[in-house]
């Protein structure tokens, strides 16, 4: 992709970017998802950790960071998620300590960083000590930095390419340069930034995960025909409704992400509700899609390489990956009912 001149695909014009927003990215994920979901979810990471630095990048951010991402030359990845904190991913207990006036000294452990142990730089969650829970400040963390420990590689039920590992911070000295925005603005960026690129980028890469396993069950039902009768598997009333079925569940999912990434990209009046319950209509497309399809395409499906075992691993992550379907679909009530999305 960065070969391909998008590596900057969100960022912004002028730093260098494509300047594109949430359509841009749920589309390149769908399209990288159709072959494989991690290389995807990869390129996603990328681009959401790309657009926080973005946000309110300072001068040297934009020259160290998203200038050259933007010419292709830096990799970046976001490592929110601790196991102490899990889908809670907004209440990190990392902890970023001032060590003089020019550095700052970051301690914690991250838990499924994707691109683990690939990536130039990585975007962290981190609270200062004392503060309230919730309060956090996102900074970045160059791979070169002293005192990185990495985990065991990763071995997933599906997503196996994805690089999700560990890494502890013992102390790790970063410049204070690297604070993005400033203490406080939190939620600022866990709501307006994070969370719409995330799910957007989610979105997009389970899409392409369904639509590749609704491809393969077509092909399959217009070429099977059966020898004692030479009849075709398409003829079939009962697999043709069942088809039907699929394709009106994955292209619901698809016009929700669309939709909701466009009220994202345009800033309209349903975007939260919209972008928050694409994710979840995805998951739940995907993950039905793709276990309808491995039915409808027999054993042959069902072999050790096949592609679709590989589709129907991968479509179980879009649930687990923060946030998961059900705190989705409870915040959206919660935006429908004017509440406050996080409480106790
Ligand atoms: C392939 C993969 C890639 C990932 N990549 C990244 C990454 O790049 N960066 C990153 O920061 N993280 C990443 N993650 C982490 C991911 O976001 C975590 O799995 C997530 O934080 C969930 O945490 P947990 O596993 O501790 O779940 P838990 O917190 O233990 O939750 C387990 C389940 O309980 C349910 N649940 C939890 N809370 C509630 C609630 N309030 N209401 C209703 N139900 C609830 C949900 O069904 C949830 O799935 C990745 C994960 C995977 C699997």
């Amino acid at each position: 992709m960065q070969q391909a001149g998008v590596g900057g695909l969100v960022v912004p014009v002028e730093k260098g970017g494509l300047g594109h927003g949430l359509l841009a990215l749920a589309q390149a994920c769908e399209t990288l998802g159709k072959e494989c979901a991690s290389t995807a979810i990869c390129f996603g990471m990328h681009c959401v950790a790309s657009a926080v630095i973005a946000a309110k990048s300072t001068p040297e951010q934009d020259e160290r960071y998203l200038r050259p991402i933007g010419a292709g030359e830096h990799f970046t990845t976001l490592a929110l998620s601790e196991a102490g904190s899990g889908s809670q991913f907004y209440f990190p207990q990392a902890r970023l300590q001032e060590r003089d006036d020019r550095t700052y000294a970051v301690t914690g452990e991250k838990t499924f960083v994707t691109n683990g142990g690939h990536a130039d730089s990585y975007v962290i969650s981190t609270g200062v000590p004392g503060a309230a829970r919730g309060e956090f400040s996102c900074v970045t963390v160059d791979a070169d930095a002293a005192n990185l420990r990495w985990g065991a590689a990763w071995r997933g039920f599906g997503m196996r390419g994805n690089a999700s590992r560990s890494l502890e911070l013992r102390e790790t000295e970063i410049p204070r340069a690297n604070l993005l925005g400033s203490h406080g603005d939190e939620l600022w960026y866990v709501f307006n930034v994070i969370a719409p690129y995330f799910l957007a980028a989610m979105a997009g890469t389970y899409l392409g995960v369904a639509d590749a396993a609704f491809s393969e069950a077509r092909l399959h039902l217009r070429r099977r025909t059966y020898a004692a009768t030479g009849r075709s598997l398409a003829g079939e009333a009962v697999v043709q409704h069942r088809l039907g079925r699929l394709w009106a569940r994955l292209e619901s999912a698809r016009r929700l992400t669309y939709y909701a990434a466009m009220q994202g990209d345009s800033g309209g009046a349903d975007a939260l509700p919209a972008i928050l319950s694409s994710k979840a209509e995805v998951a739940e497309a995907a993950v039905d899609v793709v276990n309808e399809a491995m039915t409808l395409s027999g054993g042959i499906a069902y072999a050790e390489n096949a592609k679709l075992q590989r589709h129907l691993r991968d479509a179980r992550a879009a649930h687990v990956m923060a946030p998961p379907t059900d705190i989705l679909r409870t915040w959206t009530g919660r935006v429908l009912l004017d509440l406050p999305l996080l409480s106790d």
